[in-house]
């Protein structure tokens, strides 16, 4: 009789990453065109020797036929619409023909098939992101109730925040290493610097200009919400996160008869979404394969070999803490193997990576625990949306190698004394950073700022970040799942793992 084949989820969504990885570099935007759109008309232009931004009869900026980006970047931070409408813009081509341009409303890359897909993962990230702030508010409700009174949240939440604390310390002491070996800072020329600065000067400068707080009372000032609600719809999640955890706690001391109904309600809505998931991974390989079709035909690999040395220090620390730090805790703390423990959780990690956000990851992330990780939902429900909240190893990571790269490129070498202030702020700026997309990079700049780094200097890192971001947000997941396996474990309640 024949078999019958089964393909699983998580293959059609690989299948899904790699397939959209080549259509994005097969209909990969071009770095030498550009579309300009006034009122009137949008026309394409390609093969510019230079292009000069004209006020009146004074020239604004001129820029050559390499920096596609810095046009385009340049014209968006003008900002004022007044302005933008007044200027001109003045090319002379290769062929030596001069072209000028007036009441321009949009200068953009000329987009391909690669990215005009994006929409269709934009969806799949929306719904993912959609289900996550209820979720975490839910089931940590949910997890901390259900920890039954005040001693056992303790004892359980000290034991996930010093396992937390251990893994950024550690992930951020990787980076430091790999930093400090590889010097990554050194291989950068000085015109490359200078280049890099120049095309992502203004968009460094937006971000700088966000003013992330380094103060430190302020920090957890801002932890306690004034108005849950308007931390839901602001997605702050330290916030939900706070107001859940002491919700849940609360509601152990009311009697069984009024705590109960409360209890069931948030269980009942956290169930809900956790089902939802099931459903919204049927669209995941088609989402995964047009969110990486886009990543790829946006940004290309060019950038990548630019800032090689950098890119490959993070990674080289990434990769340290998947294959030396958690597989040594996991052996050391539970007697699963490492092997089960990563194929369980495939769809997570390409999931975490295709969409470089844990929260849209949680959903999942908590299913595959409850179901394939044998961790009992209690302990899910409490570890995983405050892991994915407050626990970033990869970020930390990162934020540790890109403080030293940007110092190297600077021409400082750290100390070992503010290297040590680098752990310590590396640690409350991967805290503090939100899980969403490209957060990390902003809250970077607390770490710059605590060790006199010129954090214009993200301007040097910007053009990798995206992705980057996707491969620091994979451990930031797997750490997560791999406290609550030990948490689940210690506390005698971890079920047999079934990795298929
Ligand atoms: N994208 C990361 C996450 O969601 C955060 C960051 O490093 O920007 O985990």
């Amino acid at each position: 009789m024949k078999k019958k084949f089964k393909i699983s989820l998580h293959t059609y969504i690989l299948i899904g990453l790699l397939l959209g990885a080549a259509f994005g570099s097969v209909f990969h935007i071009s770095q030498y065109e550009l579309e300009i759109s006034s009122k009137a008309s949008s026309e394409k232009i390609n093969d510019w020797k230079e292009f000069r931004f004209l006020s009146g009869d004074s020239i604004l900026r001129s820029f050559d036929g390499e920096s596609q980006l810095g046009i385009i970047r340049y014209f968006k931070t003008l900002g004022d619409k007044k302005l933008k409408e007044s200027l001109i813009a003045k090319v002379t081509l290769k062929s030596g023909e001069e072209k000028s341009y007036a009441e321009i409303k949009e200068i953009t890359k000329v987009k391909t098939i690669g990215v005009l897909i994006k929409p269709i993962g934009d969806i799949f990230i929306r719904l993912l992101n959609m289900i996550a702030i209820p979720l975490v508010l839910a089931s940590l409700i949910v997890g901390a109730a259900s920890l039954s009174d005040l001693k056992h949240v303790a004892k359980v939440g000290g034991k996930t925040i010093t396992i937390f604390m251990f893994t950024t310390v550690m992930a951020i002491t990787f980076g430091l290493v790999a930093a400090n070996i590889i010097k990554p800072g050194h291989y950068m020329p000085a015109e490359t610097r200078d280049a890099l600065m120049q095309t992502y000067q203004e968009e460094a400068l937006t971000k700088v200009q966000q003013n992330v707080s380094v103060n430190i009372v302020d920090f957890f000032v801002n932890i306690v919400p004034r108005n849950p609600f308007k931390a839901m719809a602001d997605g702050d999640f330290l916030q939900i996160v706070f107001f859940a955890v002491l919700t849940g706690v609360f509601l152990t001391q009311l009697p069984k008869e009024k705590a109960d109904p409360v209890i069931n309600f948030f269980d009942g809505i956290s169930n809900g979404f956790i089902t939802m998931v099931e459903k919204v991974m049927y669209i995941a390989p088609i989402a995964v394969f047009a969110l990486i079709s886009a990543t790829v035909a946006e940004f290309g690999v060019r950038i990548l070999s630019t800032l090689f040395m950098y890119s490959i220090t993070v990674l080289i620390g990434i990769a340290a803490l998947m294959l030396i730090l958690y597989p040594t805790l996991i052996k050391i703390f539970t007697k699963i193997r490492v092997r089960d423990f990563y194929k369980a959780l495939r769809p997570v990690m390409i999931v975490a990576f295709s969409t470089s956000s844990s929260a849209a990851t949680l959903p999942l992330e908590m299913e595959v625990a409850e179901k394939k990780l044998g961790v009992p939902n209690r302990i899910a429900s409490f570890v995983l949306p405050l892991g994915a909240t407050i626990n970033m190893d990869g970020t930390a990571l990162y934020q540790a190698v890109a403080t030293m790269f940007i110092a190297q490129v600077y021409g400082y070498d750290l100390n070992m004394s503010q290297q040590i202030t680098v752990i310590i702020t590396a640690v409350l700026a991967s805290i503090g950073t939100a899980p969403v997309p490209g957060i990390g990079l902003i809250m970077l700049i607390i770490v710059l700022k605590s060790v006199g780094v010129p954090e214009e200097g993200i301007a040097l890192i910007i053009g990798v970040d995206r992705f980057l971001d996707m491969c620091r947000t994979v451990p930031n997941i797997v750490s997560d799942s791999f406290t609550a396996v030990v948490i689940a474990k210690s506390e005698g309640e971890l079920g047999p793992i079934k990795p298929d």
